[in-house]
This record gives structure tokens, sequence and C-alpha cells, in this order.
């Protein structure tokens, strides 16, 4: 489980996150929605311990987490705006890093099976700058839950990605949530966002203005809370 605490986030005299606190829940989706700049990406990238908090808690499991900690890293998948890929490596030799690096020991065999289940088994060996942008991606998703994470985290995971792509992933979080994971789900496309999310938290500068069960929300309403309740959240 995660629970996050009056986090806050300060760039210069602006509030990125302000007061933010709720809980992601085993087995369940949360959709997090919101306009440009509303703090979700800063929002996750606190979560991966890539920026700290100005203010606030962010637990995992009733551990308090201070940051980029590798027990925390062990707990958490992600996929943000950036691939975490290394370009000169190859696809297989991308996730055996990642193996390492989490202490994993997964054979070869396993690693290309991994790699079929994105749909990328034929370019195993290719260098990671040779695949087009939705492979990379396919690749992130493979890498972001090599170590069987409990907690995902996903910023705009669907960009760039084909249909069979999106059909992968949307099978992708069926089974976290089977498996009992949770998953954080920032997507600009509210109508797809809520047929795959349990929960729903509308951030609008920085600060939630709604939330609750995603059958409380219609992709109108909670368009409507970025534009209404926008001015004043200010
Ligand atoms: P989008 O939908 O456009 O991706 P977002 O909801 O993910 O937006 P964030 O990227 O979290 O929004 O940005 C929230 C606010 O914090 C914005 O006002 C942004 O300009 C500011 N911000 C984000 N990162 C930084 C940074 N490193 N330095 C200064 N300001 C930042």
């Amino acid at each position: 489980m995660l629970e996050v605490r009056s986090l806050s986030k300060i760039y210069g005299l602006r509030y990125a996150l302000k007061d933010v606190s709720f809980v992601a829940q085993p087995g369940r989706v949360l959709g997090i929605f919101g306009p440009n700049g509303a703090g979700k990406t800063t929002l996750v990238r606190i979560l991966a311990g890539q920026v700290r908090p100005t203010a606030g808690t962010v637990s995992f499991f009733g551990r308090q987490a201070s940051g980029d900690e590798p027990e925390v890293r062990r707990h958490i998948g992600v996929v943000g705006h950036h691939t975490f890929l290394y370009d000169d490596l190859t696809a297989v030799e991308n996730l055996r890093f990642y193996c390492r690096m989490y202490g994993l020991r997964l054979g070869e065999s396993e690693l290309l099976a991994r790699l079929e289940e994105v749909g990328l088994a034929s370019r195993a060996h290719e260098p990671v700058r040779y695949l087009s942008r939705g492979m990379q991606q396919r690749l992130a998703l493979a890498r972001a839950t090599l170590h069987n994470p409990e907690i995902l985290l996903l910023d705009e995971p669907y960009t760039g990605l084909d249909q069979s792509a999106v059909a992968l992933l949307d099978s992708l979080l069926a089974r976290e949530r089977l498996r009992g994971h949770s998953t954080l789900l920032v997507t600009h496309d509210v109508e797809h966002g809520l047929q795959l999310a349990d929960d729903v938290l509308v951030l609008v500068q920085g600060r939630i203005t709604a939330s609750g069960p995603a059958q409380q929300f219609s992709a109108d309403s909670v368009t409507s809370f970025y534009q209404s309740q926008g001015e004043e959240a200010r």
C-alpha cells in the first residue's frame, strides 16, 4: 500500500503540489487526471524518489520513504516521460542491466520471454537507438515490470503505443490488479483512463479538487473539474 500525506512541492515561488494526501490500495488502479501543469508528473517523480518533496511524507507498506532507497525501488516500477533505457545497449542487454540493478537472477530465456510479452522478441539483439519510439515504450514497460513490483507508477504510458500495444498495456494493468498490486495511472485520455481506473484523483494547480471511486465520475465530470476548479485553486 502507498500512502501520501500532506505532500507539497514548491518550485521557486510556485506550488507544483499543495497538501496532497491519498492512499493507493492494493489490487486497484488509481487514475490521476488534471490539466497541463497540474502537478501529476511532479507527484510521480516524488513517489519514484527522483524529486524531493518540500513537505509531507510518502509511505510504502507502512514504512516512510526518504528518497531513492534501494529497498523502496524494489517495490516500485516506473514508466515516465523518460524511458531510462541505454541507447547503445540492445533490448536484452538493457533488461540484463536492470536485472543486475534489482539483484534479479533471470536467465537469457526468461529475458527473451519478457521481450516476447511486449512483442519485441525479434528485435531483442538490436541497440535501443534503432528501435522506434513505440518499441522503446514497449521495452520501457518490460523494464518497469521486470522485478514484479507491487506498485506501478505510469505517467502517460500510452504515449506512442499502437493499438496492439495499447491492448497489451490494458491487459498488463488487469494482471497487476489480479496480483493485488497498486497502479497509479496518469493520463490525458480521460475516457480510456476511467475505463481502467477503480479510483480517481483530479489534480488542478497542485491541489486535489476531486477524488473517489471511478463509478462516481464520467469523462465530462472529470474535465469539468479541470475548468471549474482551476481558478479557485490558484
Ligand atoms: P502536463 O500534463 O503538462 O504533463 P503535469 O500535471 O504533469 O503537466 P508538472 O510537470 O508536474 O505538471 O508541473 C507542475 C508545475 O510545476 C508546473 O507549473 C511546472 O512548470 C512546474 N515544474 C515542474 N518541474 C519543474 C522544475 N524542475 N522546475 C521548475 N518548475 C517546475
